[in-house]
């Protein structure tokens, strides 16, 4: 399909609608202008791999899809870049207590390669199912990138921005004033966020670590050898280091949610700024959090969700991102089951709408330019979609007509409307509780456990045709059998 804007436009640039984008660097809705006139380089904070990402992170990535797919459709060349933190993240945002990728191998009894693999597969996964292209950006692995931090590290050291304590080597934020600039950030309030303890050696509380020492007696999974003694880099050398590398010195987005802005980001603009002496980032974007339920996402309170479990529960991954859509990215946005349900709802009957409906027509030009003024307006995905609806309803519209604008809107949406495989993930299906099944079914799902059991998968089979004929789906989870009804 021919790109949005260039249908609107007949490809001409100057007829775009300008984008805007909030930056928290200056704390305002700015007009963009990139450093090159057709490319953009974006940087997108990624997930440390030690545990499945949840439906918080995950908004993270859809928030970054979202602006990824506008700029397409404005005509730029994204270059986009996603890293993969397989190393150097410790459990608190400081620079103490163990790394995540360790604690978490050893908790489970396998190496932090296999768990960074594992965690990394069931990420891109989960992506895929969100409808993000991964063929379109790198993720670069901070392993594979130590040799670039160390070299980062030696000229931050040359330009006099390090030194070293016992457990390694600092950052000295006294000697970058602009120190903080990021959303304004007081020390107190850095401290404060990061719950670090102290470390007395550090000449100055916000100093940070660019390479850590393994230590003594401690033989840690990842180490290297570097000019300063065996250890490994600190988290936010990671990040600059691969953007250095991979995008350069300076870049034009850069992202993350709102919890990296006090410290992590900080931290990346004072070492790269001090080892380029330019400007780092043009634009800051950052994601508001999720809750669930009202509560923040959290390990300790049990309320974790992850999408398998969405999708176990029988709703489509595309509604997660619907859900997530109808919240503008910077306003903090409260997950419930029922708000997902109502998202599952609302997408199956678009996406109906595209599938149903026959004949070909332009889509609705008033539609299109109230859509992309939206979407210009620092993504506001919420009016988009609400735009969308008003259209939908319009009566003046013919069918294809409504179909064809929602084909374009989809384009920066994602929500894969009028593609079948997606429409039929739509329906949701409540798992029924064996024992409300019918008699002669539930016979058949008992003989199956019974044939399973036994080894006999032969009859589990054919078990499962007799299931099936009788109108009902039936997965094996670690929980047991899963028992839906088959959609007419
Ligand atoms: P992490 O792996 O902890 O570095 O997180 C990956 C991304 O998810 C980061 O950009 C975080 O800011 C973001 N994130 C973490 N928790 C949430 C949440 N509850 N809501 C939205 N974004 C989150
Ligand atoms: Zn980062």
């Amino acid at each position: 399909m021919l790109s949005f804007i260039k249908y609107l436009t007949g490809d001409q640039p100057d007829a775009r609608p300008a984008l805007r984008f909030f930056n928290t660097m200056s704390g305002e809705v700015e007009t963009f202008a990139p450093l090159s006139d057709r490319e953009v380089k974006m940087y997108n904070c990624g997930p440390t791999v030690y545990d499945r990402v949840h439906i918080g992170n995950l908004r993270a990535y859809v928030f970054a899809d979202t602006i990824r797919r506008t700029l397409d459709q404005w005509g730029y060349a994204v270059n986009q870049v996603i890293n993969i933190t397989d190393v150097g993240h410790l459990v608190s945002d400081g620079d103490d207590g163990e790394d995540k990728m360790e604690k978490s191998a050893k908790k489970r009894g396998v190496s932090a390669q296999d768990i960074a693999q594992e965690i990394t597969d069931l990420y891109f996964a989960d992506l895929d199912s969100l409808g993000i292209d991964r063929s379109k950006i790198t993720f670069p692995k901070a392993t594979e990138f130590i040799s670039e931090q160390i070299a980062l590290v030696q000229t931050l050291e040359e330009k006099g921005y390090a030194y070293q304590i016992s457990d390694g080597i600092y950052f000295d934020t006294a000697k970058f004033p602009a120190y903080g600039k990021l959303g304004n950030i007081q020390l107190a309030e850095q401290k404060e966020g990061a719950r670090v303890e102290e470390n007395p050696e550090k000449k100055n509380p916000s100093d940070f670590a660019l390479w850590k020492f393994s230590m003594k007696g401690e033989k840690r999974q990842q180490e290297w050898p570097s000019p300063w003694g065996t250890g490994f880099p600190g988290w936010h050398i990671e990040c600059t280091a691969m953007i250095f590398k991979l995008l350069g010195k300076q870049i034009d987005i850069h992202t993350g949610g709102i919890d990296h802005i006090p410290v992590h980001h900080n931290n990346e603009i004072a070492q790269a700024e001090a080892a380029t002496a330019r400007q780092y980032v043009r634009y800051w974007m950052h994601g508001a959090f999720i809750t669930i339920e009202n509560k923040k996402i959290s390990k300790s309170l049990g309320n974790t969700v992850y999408l398998s479990g969405i999708v176990d529960r029988g709703f489509s991954a595309r509604a997660l991102r619907y859900w997530f859509l109808t919240g503008h990215y910077r306003s903090p946005i409260n997950f419930t089951w029922d708000a997902l349900e109502g998202a599952n709802t609302a997408l199956r009957n678009l996406s109906r709408h595209c599938l149903e409906t026959e004949g070909e027509a332009e889509p609705n030009a008033t539609f299109v330019a109230d859509f992309l003024a939206a979407m210009a307006d620092d993504l506001n995905t919420a009016k988009a979609i609400a735009r969308t609806w008003d259209m939908v309803k319009d009566s003046s519209l013919s069918p294809a007509e409504k179909r064809a604008s929602l084909l374009v809107a989809d384009q920066f949406l994602g929500l894969g409307l009028g593609d079948q495989q997606a429409a039929r993930q739509l329906t949701v299906e409540k798992t029924i509780a064996v024992d409300e099944l019918p008699e002669n079914v539930q016979k058949l799902v008992a003989d199956r456990q019974s044939a399973r059991a036994a080894k006999d998968f032969g009859k589990a089979d054919e078990l499962r045709a007799h299931i099936d004929a009788a109108g009902y789906d039936i997965k094996d989870s670690p929980d047991g059998p899963r028992v839906t009804q088959k959609n007419s």
